[in-house]
């Protein structure tokens, strides 16, 4: 071994002793902003793999036909936001603005939820919004159960890519469905539920809200459960 070499190795030992040592007293906020930088581009490259799931997701949708409401679609509905998101959205089904532009919640109920998004500081690009079902079903009647049973993977699916830290489901169809419930959404609206592991906060429907401009409150309630459940501040 050269000299140059052994001076490099001392000086390699004396900054791991140094690092060592500076972590030990907490200071490890250079590391840590490396460490920070690794995450950050490891959690991207997540994203685009998980993307990319969800969009082979939604391409199997889109050809489904296991049940009849393939036949009157325009469009259907996958859902859309962020495939590496803290926080989903489940609404019911979509309704006649959904399957024109094949997006979820762009109706009038859709910009409802899209303004409380907005009022808990999040974007619809930061979160995900999903269907319990898939494609319309007609004059927006209650899917059947037979509708639901066909659709049922993709969701489960979906949730299992996205890995979620809270799911909020929208209204008493979404809630029952998810949790696999049959009770009334009065009873546990506002109350954390679970879905394996992971925590699930029923609220009202924003089409309930568009009818019953009372319920807004509560949902705001929610919403702030959800924030702090996420440790966002309000
Ligand atoms: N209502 C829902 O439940 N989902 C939508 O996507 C739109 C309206």
């Amino acid at each position: 071994m050269n000299e140059f070499e052994d001076k490099l190795n001392e000086i390699q030992d004396n900054l791991e002793k140094y690092i060592e040592i500076e972590k030990m007293f907490g200071n490890d906020t250079f590391f840590s902003s490396v460490e920070f930088q690794q995450k950050q581009s490891e959690a991207i490259v997540d994203e685009s793999e998980k993307a990319k799931r969800l969009e082979k997701i939604a391409l199997e949708i889109k050809n489904c036909n296991k049940c009849d409401l393939y036949k009157r679609r325009k469009n259907s509905v996958a859902g859309e936001g962020n495939a590496n998101a803290d926080l989903v959205f489940i609404g019911e089904a979509p309704g006649r603005e959904e399957d024109m532009q094949g997006k979820p919640f762009v109706g009038r109920a859709g910009k409802l939820l899209t303004k409380i998004i907005a009022a808990m500081k999040l974007t619809r690009n930061e979160v995900f919004i999903g269907n319990i079902i898939k494609c319309r079903p007609p004059n927006n009647r209650n899917p059947y159960p037979y509708e639901i049973k066909a659709c049922e993977d993709f969701l489960i699916r979906q949730l299992e890519i996205i890995q979620p830290k809270v799911i909020c489901t929208l209204g008493k169809f979404a809630t029952q469905s998810l949790l696999n419930i049959e009770t009334p959404i009065s009873r546990i609206r506002g109350k954390f539920q679970d879905y394996r592991g992971i925590p699930v906060m029923p609220t009202y429907h924003p089409a309930y809200l568009l009818r019953n401009p009372s319920g807004k409150k509560p949902v705001w309630e929610d919403m702030k459960k959800i924030m702090k459940e996420l440790k966002m501040h309000e």
